[in-house]
């Protein structure tokens, strides 16, 4: 009777026993009656083999789960090599495209014989900038409007050794031979950086669209606050957006036009402004 009673209590810690979680007297007094009791031994055998085979069963799950996670991992890393790719693909074209515009530009740039005409629009405020450029000769005309109302022109001319520069504001004249005269040079302008490092920096914050600006083929470069209208063939700005911004000095978009000729410019162009 009693030995049945042990049995009883030895089957029931043997499920325990099998995963280890019974203590080490617990172990010594079932071992004990292991060596003296078939019966039980006989359980102990069966349920081993049934945890054997669950646990099989749940390993080849885990295995199942990890080959299929690492399998999602593989497919994860694969789609974030591809879009680095195509982010470095996106980035190398924008520099790309810059690199090559202001090579273009430099070319340009070399001219000395040009007419340039920029239009500044700020609000009611205009400014037009006309410019003859030749040599080392130039006339460039800086006329400012408020509302249409001409409010003030300034005239830079030099030719030779010859410099003036006249302001007109409020029907007077001012005239000034001056040695340094400041503003009257007008060259082509770009807004691309010179160098492919410059340009590989800022293609990381812009973007580039293309559409048509002033009657020409534009690479449209977008930045935060501005949008810049380069002409796919020159190199030069064509138009150029400062958009609006929180900050107090700019309430209004600034947009500003421009128009190159080369080599058109002739002597009578460059004709010494009226000094009365
Ligand atoms: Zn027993």
């Amino acid at each position: 009777m009693k030995e049945k009673r042990n049995c009883k209590i030895v089957q029931d810690l043997l499920p325990n026993y099998i995963e280890n979680l019974t203590n080490e007297e617990t172990n010594m007094y079932i071992e004990e009656h292991l060596q003296e009791c078939t019966e039980c031994k006989k359980v102990l055998e069966n349920m081993q083999k049934e945890f054997n085979v669950k646990n099989s069963k749940r390993d080849e799950r885990e295995v199942k789960y990890i080959k299929k996670f690492s399998h999602k991992m593989k497919l994860l890393k694969l789609i974030l090599f591809a879009l680095v790719i195509i982010y470095m693909m996106v980035v190398g074209r924008r520099t790309f495209i810059m690199f090559s515009l202001s090579e273009k530009a430099k070319e340009n740039q070399l001219y000395h014989n040009y007419y340039a005409k920029l239009y500044s629009y700020q609000g009611d405020k205009l400014i037009i900038t006309e410019t003859h450029h030749e040599g080392e000769d130039y006339l460039t005309k800086v006329t400012r409007f408020v509302n249409g109302n001409q409010i003030q022109k300034i005239t830079y001319y030099k030719k030779g050794t010859e410099q003036l520069l006249v302001t007109e504001r409020e029907g007077k004249k001012y005239v000034q031979n001056t040695e340094t005269m400041v503003g009257g040079y007008v060259s082509p302008r770009t807004y691309v950086s010179d160098g492919f490092l410059a340009n590989l920096q800022y293609a990381f914050v812009i973007g580039i669209d293309s559409a048509y600006c002033n009657g020409k083929e534009c690479y449209v470069i977008k930045g935060t606050s501005y949008e810049r209208y380069v002409d796919k063939e020159t190199g030069l700005a064509v138009r150029e957006i400062e958009k609006t911004n929180k900050d107090i000095t700019r309430q209004t978009d600034t947009v500003v036009d421009y128009y190159y000729q080369f080599n058109t410019v002739t002597d009578q162009d460059i004709v010494k402004p009226d000094m009365v």
